[in-house]
């Protein structure tokens, strides 16, 4: 069989030697002629391959060249050499596929994350992006281990959808319609989508949630975890225009159940990456710091990126509602000596970045719920307190990120729902399905949106979030 390989995180971190193995990897370096550095992306460790001198013809070992992909088989032994315990030593060495080395883009040296950007189709070769790539893995799968181990259902909502109700982002059209003027029009000048393909207006989902409440009132405890798209032109290290969101929605939930789960699942994937993947946190966290040093001294932070992540999943985070973190800004030297760009003056304004970052980075210094925020900054759908003025909503605020989690108790009561939707203009035809789990058997349920990057971009301590998403798509770019 061609592909009896033994992977080499395997060979690395097994306690035998000398026995005959397989390896099959792309070539880091191939120095003195003599040692190459093998990866085969199971781990950022490459294996030590020795050809020995005078054994193998030159026109094979001039193949091996930074990027060429090789099949190797030899004996692992020992190693005499520092910094591996074992290495292979070459019996047979097949290239699988030659590599140019003058023309392959990656040398090994450092290259800034604005370059490897741009070729972001190599990048998963370098030893920053597979450590990023194989932590989002092992997040990506806590996610459903979390929920199913609690025995919710993995419910897949439609990424195509007609309702455009939701308001919350602005969404890409999608349309069979030609673009040439020629589609039918109405009498008003509007399109008119009786030739679209499915007859009328359709968009790339912003959020499964809608359909998610729909579930939960069947199976109470159901998520989503899939793509979902804005087409806002947010040129920030903290938006994408496709990003995977994960959704849980639960009946019989209140606001404070629905902080509990969040909570508590935050702290189960990070600890479940920091079990999976120390190694690769290791590296990154050894990268940041790096990163950090770069800075000057006042804008460093105080934590590691191993001790901020101890930190989260050892501590509870901080709560309070929105109208107590009005008050702290408000009263706040930052505020009163002018440092916002937005100064908060009163309340009921929708607080900006620079607000979150104040309250979790200079305040708190921990991760922050804030809850109950006025009904006017937020969806139709979130529960009416008794005060008339505020809605059951929740957000979670991280160091470094700002809002990573946004969710609310739901309107469960049909009279309330459609007079905010009548407030918002948003027309109850179009949402009637949605309408109809108020009128049949409408229960208290809540539930949350968790953006799957910010947490990836949290946990890898990564700045900006075009780099922890494999090829990221943002305004003016969506290449590979
Ligand atoms: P923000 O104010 O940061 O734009 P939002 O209020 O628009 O966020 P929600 O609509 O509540 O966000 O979406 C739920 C979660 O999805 C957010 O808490 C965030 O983690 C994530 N998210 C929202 N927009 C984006 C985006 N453009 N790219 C990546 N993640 C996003
Ligand atoms: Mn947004």
């Amino acid at each position: 069989m061609f592909n009896k390989r033994i992977k080499i995180k395997e060979l690395l971190t097994a306690d035998k030697v000398n026995f005959d193995a397989t390896v099959m990897g792309w070539v880091r370096t191939f120095r003195n002629n003599q040692f190459i550095a093998l990866n085969d992306g199971s781990t950022n460790n490459n294996l030590q391959i020795v050809t020995g001198l005078g054994v193998f013809d030159e026109k094979i070992l001039k193949r091996l060249t930074t990027g060429a992909c090789i099949k190797v088989t030899g004996e692992i032994i020992a190693s005499l050499g520092k910094g591996q315990k074992v290495e292979l030593k070459a019996a047979t060495i097949e290239i699988l596929g030659d590599s140019d080395a003058e023309k392959f883009p990656l040398q090994p040296k450092k290259h800034s994350l604005e370059f490897l950007r741009e070729i972001a189709h190599l990048r998963f070769r370098t030893n920053t992006f597979s450590a990023i790539f194989r932590v989002r893995h092992s997040l990506a799968f806590a996610v459903h281990k979390f929920f199913n181990d609690k025995g919710f259902v993995y419910l897949h909502t439609p990424i195509i959808t007609a309702s455009d109700a939701e308001g919350a982002g602005e969404m890409f059209r999608v349309t069979t319609l030609p673009l040439d003027g020629s589609a039918l029009k109405n009498e008003d000048g509007s399109i008119n989508y009786k030739d679209d393909f499915f007859g009328r207006s359709t968009n790339l989902t912003v959020s499964g949630q809608l359909e998610g409440e729909l579930a939960a009132m069947a199976f109470s405890d159901i998520y989503t975890f899939g793509p979902t798209f804005r087409a806002e032109n947010s040129n920030t290290t903290r938006h994408l225009a496709e990003f995977w969101m994960i959704e849980p929605e639960v009946a019989f939930n209140d606001l404070e159940d629905n902080m509990n789960l969040a909570e508590e699942f935050i702290r189960y994937i990070i600890k479940y990456a920091m079990e999976q993947n120390k190694e690769d946190l290791e590296f990154l966290a050894q990268r940041l710091t790096e990163e950090e040093n770069q800075k000057p001294l006042v804008e460093r932070s105080e934590m590691s990126l191993l001790d901020k992540l101890n930190f989260v999943v050892n501590n509870d985070f901080e709560r309070l509602t929105y109208t107590e973190a009005i008050e702290i800004l408000r009263e706040s030297n930052h505020n009163k000596k002018k440092k916002f760009n937005y100064l908060i003056d009163g309340w009921g304004v929708d607080l900006q970045s620079e607000h979150e970052r104040y309250l979790v980075e200079k305040h708190f210094k921990k991760p922050v719920i804030l809850t109950n925020y006025p009904k006017d900054i937020k969806s139709f759908y979130m529960r009416l307190n008794d005060d008339g003025k505020t809605v059951a909503a929740m957000d979670i605020l991280a160091p470094g990120i700002g809002e990573i989690v946004g969710g609310s108790q739901r309107e469960e009561r049909l009279d309330k729902l459609t007079q905010r939707m009548s407030e918002m203009h948003i027309p109850e035809e179009e949402l009637n399905w949605y309408l109809d789990t108020r009128r049949f058997g409408a229960c208290p349920h809540a539930g949350f949106g968790l953006g799957f990057e910010r947490l990836v971009q949290f946990v890898t301590g990564m700045g900006n979030i075009r780099d922890v998403i494999p090829f990221p798509r943002y305004p003016k770019s969506a290449e590979f």
